[in-house]
């Protein structure tokens, strides 16, 4: 029987140890039946054929770490995307709530603290565009907020309002807001500004699901899935809309104990073809910019001598052991949120209470971002059977290291950071993928940093622990299929595999750079999904 597509004309890459590359495949209904030579057979006058003309292609992209419906919905609303200084900023809120006078609220994301003096953009600028109604909008990291004066008095923020225990109101000299509200301060207007609605999310899903498929990106985990973003997995999937094959990680609430389990137990049934709600996402700490990771030695200050701080624990470790081992024995995969030395330790210490009291399971605990993993700790990843869960964009020396992290931290620690190489060298299992939005959603941008460990200019951070670009190739395909439990149908290439696949327009492995390619068809279960 002929294929309904043939790919031929340049190479393949498996992601297979045993046979790194194919010359070419052919699909028929959602599976690959012929690579190689045998493709030949399998041509008959209804095969499409793909010409790669000398290009690379890929298995589908899986990304391991991705929040689409907050993400696609943020480009939905009020975002700022080719904006570059605070005036095309301003402009772009005023188009927004022109274009929309029926909002009763204007919500947005994405500006950059680059644009405005120390990053703390005022809330005269949106005072003198928007006055009518309240307005907010997140900056591209979410650990910050820009409020117009209708939105601060709306939550009542004033000169006498304290700030809360895990954030700050920026103040002018005279102690009234300035309209910049860093991480819990966000909280005090965010709280009064209508939620999310399942209709949204789902918008806003379709419309983060068109990004990560623009990229190449056929399979994905939720990194926190809430119960309204379950929600719209599960109307996007009824309405035969969902293409990526996804788990998702629902979102353990630290404020609350192990009376949650059974709610999650439930929630795992509301699956979906396309969706399974299999992981918990347990946030262990917060960044390191802002002195939130949690760093098993304090924080230094200016004058380089250790602080009294050493950052947070979300969660307290005694509690996590526990929590982690109830999980475990209830068949959850635990996906931890760990950026300092501690938090990474605490999330290895929790399955290696499971394991100690469960024995051994096929759940598949990973920890994502794993910022700075002290030496001791890279070999427990492969001996407690814990993927490492790479985020490779952050891996280089940007401003957030020179001025925001290394500083603080010390040399030592440093090079602690980002260990990829390290873990893979010790036999730990590594998978990729974005925190987009917090980052781009683009692979290859992703796989470049990985494979050079430099951004856009800058020396490299840690270049001894660069991965060669079939490693992270593999990482973000295979490694990602072996967390959502995949592996058996996506994420390599081989006879009776899903036909998921990405096309790229050149073949970076050939002229040694990721950073210019790009995507140009993704194909799911053998269907092409997005052409550029
Ligand atoms: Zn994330």
């Amino acid at each position: 029987m002929s294929a309904d597509l043939v790919i031929r004309g340049g190479r393949i890459l498996t992601a297979r140890a045993e046979q790194p590359f194919v010359s070419a495949v052919a699909v028929q209904g959602d599976r690959i039946v012929a690579v190689g030579d045998s493709v030949g057979g399998h041509l008959g006058s209804d095969t499409r054929v793909v010409d790669l003309a000398g290009a690379l292609a890929t298995p589908g992209f899986i990304d391991a770490h991705v929040h689409p419906a907050s993400s696609g919905l943020d480009k939905l609303r009020c975002h700022f995307d080719g904006c570059t200084d605070a005036s095309s900023a301003v402009r772009r809120v005023f188009e927004y709530a022109t274009s929309n006078p029926d909002l009763t609220w204007i919500i947005g994301a994405g500006w950059s603290q680059s644009w405005f003096p120390n990053g703390c953009p005022s809330k005269d600028l949106i005072d003198a565009v928007v006055s009518d109604r309240p307005v907010l909008i997140m900056n591209t990291d979410g650990h910050g907020a820009w409020a117009n004066s209708a939105a601060l008095t709306r939550a009542g923020v004033g000169a006498n309002t304290a700030d809360p225990t895990d954030g700050r109101i920026e103040r002018l000299p005279d102690g009234s807001p300035q309209g910049t509200l860093h991480e819990g301060a966000v909280r005090l207007v965010e709280s009064l500004a209508p939620p999310d609605t399942v209709q949204e999310l789902t918008a806003g899903l379709a419309r983060g699901q068109a990004e990560l498929l623009r990229y190449g990106i056929t399979g994905w985990q939720d990194a926190i899935v809430s119960g309204s973003i379950q929600e719209a997995y599960l109307r996007l999937a009824d309405n035969g809309k969902l293409v990526g094959r996804v788990v998702g990680a629902m979102w353990w609430d630290p404020d609350r104990g192990l009376e949650q389990v059974d709610e999650l137990v439930e929630r795992r049934e509301q699956s979906a073809p396309g969706f399974a709600p299999t992981s918990v996402k347990l946030m262990l700490d917060g960044v390191a910019e802002n002195f939130t990771a949690a760093m098993l030695e304090p924080y230094l200050g200016d004058d380089s001598t250790a602080t009294s701080n050493s950052g947070i624990d979300f969660i307290d470790p005694p509690d996590l052991g526990e929590i982690v081992t109830r999980l475990d024995s209830e068949g959850f995969q635990c996906h931890f949120h760990a950026i300092g030395d501690r938090a990474v330790r605490s999330g290895l210490d929790a399955v290696q209470a499971a394991r100690e009291r469960n024995g051994p399971s096929t759940n598949r605990h990973h920890i994502a971002h794993i910022q700075v993993v002290h030496p001791d700790d890279i070999a427990r990843f492969a001996t407690l059977d814990v993927v490492a869960n790479a985020q490779p964009l952050w891996a280089c020396q940007d401003e957030y290291q020179t001025d925001l992290t290394i500083p603080f931290i010390g040399k030592e620690r440093a090079s602690w950071q980002y260990p990829f190489g390290s873990l893979l060298r010790a036999g730990s299992r590594l998978a990729m993928g974005s925190d987009w939005g917090v980052s781009t959603a683009n692979v290859m941008e992703e796989i470049d940093v990985a494979v050079t460990r430099t951004g856009e200019s800058g020396e490299p951070l840690n270049p001894g622990e660069a991965l060669d670009p079939i490693e992270a190739l593999t990482a973000f395909t295979a490694g990602s299929a072996y967390v959502n439990h995949a592996e058996d149908g996506s994420g390599s290439i081989a006879v009776g595999m899903l036909a998921d696949l990405a096309v790229l327009d050149r073949d970076p492995l050939r002229d040694g750079s990721f950073r210019d390619a790009t995507v140009v068809s993704t194909i799911v279960g053998g269907k092409v999904v997005y052409e550029a």
